[in-house]
């Protein structure tokens, strides 16, 4: 599958070709982007004939299809770049918190509620900052999507001796039993605009902070995800070949 290739390859030359590739994309779709823009200003000074809307139409597709490009190379990215976490303290509630205000806007946009429960004293775990927020931004991202106006999502965080849970639980169209085990594939994607790389992505995070990601979902009715953050003794304990 693309997954075992994108694992199992990503130092390969091939990959790393692509990767290059995809790097170079940048500068020339940021220049297209700028040109774009300029075209679309002079355009809206022109006469509002028929022929100048016309062309304004194709200037607007001609953008979203550069930020679709964009957004596919952004995320191929992603997926290919080799991730080593830099640990550091975190205190994952926080973060949660950091992650919803930045998507604040489209929450509210879209009319969905958010709740946080937290219920226990959540000790602080070891992970990457940034690529634990990229993990949060991309739940936080899917149920938004999955989910109507008047949608809830709620996140839980709680405890037992060896690790720490975030729940977060949608009450959006749900995943069928069928689709459950595609979800972690690179570029499975039941959206239209979608690049179904996100999940890979949060599972593969997951995985080299000795984490683990969990689903449980019930066709129109909702999506829970359960995330495992072993805490720093548990670590300790893994590294040294414990299993208990
Ligand atoms: P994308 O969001 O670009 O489609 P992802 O890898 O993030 O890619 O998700 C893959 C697929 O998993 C989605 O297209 C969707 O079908 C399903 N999915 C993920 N999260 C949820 C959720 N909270 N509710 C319903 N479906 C979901
Ligand atoms: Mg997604």
């Amino acid at each position: 599958s693309m997954e075992e290739l994108i694992e199992n390859e990503r130092t390969s030359s091939i990959v790393r070709l692509a990767a290059g590739v995809a790097h170079e994309l940048g500068n020339p779709l940021n220049s297209l982007t700028i040109h774009l823009q300029l075209i679309e200003r002079k355009l809206k000074k022109l006469a509002q004939d028929k022929e100048s809307a016309q062309l304004a139409e194709s200037v607007q597709v001609c953008q979203g299809e550069v930020q679709r490009l964009d957004g596919i190379i952004t995320h191929f990215l992603e997926a290919v770049r080799p991730q080593k976490p830099e640990l550091n303290e975190l205190e994952l509630v926080q973060l949660v918190e950091e992650v919803l205000h930045v998507q604040e806007a489209e929450l509210s946009n879209r009319d969905i509620e958010v709740n946080i429960e937290v219920n226990d004293e959540i000790p602080s775990v070891l992970g990457d900052r940034g690529q634990i927020k990229q993990v949060f931004f991309n739940l936080v991202k899917n149920a938004m999507e999955a989910m109507q106006p008047g949608g809830r999502l709620s996140i839980l965080a709680k405890k037992d001796d060896d690790f720490v849970y975030l729940q977060f639980s949608d009450t959006g169209s749900g995943i069928s039993e069928e689709e459950l085990s595609k979800v972690f594939q690179a570029y499975y994607t039941t959206k239209s605009e979608g690049h179904g790389l996100g999940m890979m992505i949060v599972q593969r995070i997951m995985r080299e902070h000795g984490g683990q990601i969990t689903i449980e979902s019930r066709k129109d009715v909702g999506t829970a995800i359960t995330l495992q953050f072993p805490q720093p003794h548990r670590r300790v304990k893994m590294l040294e070949g414990g299993n208990s």
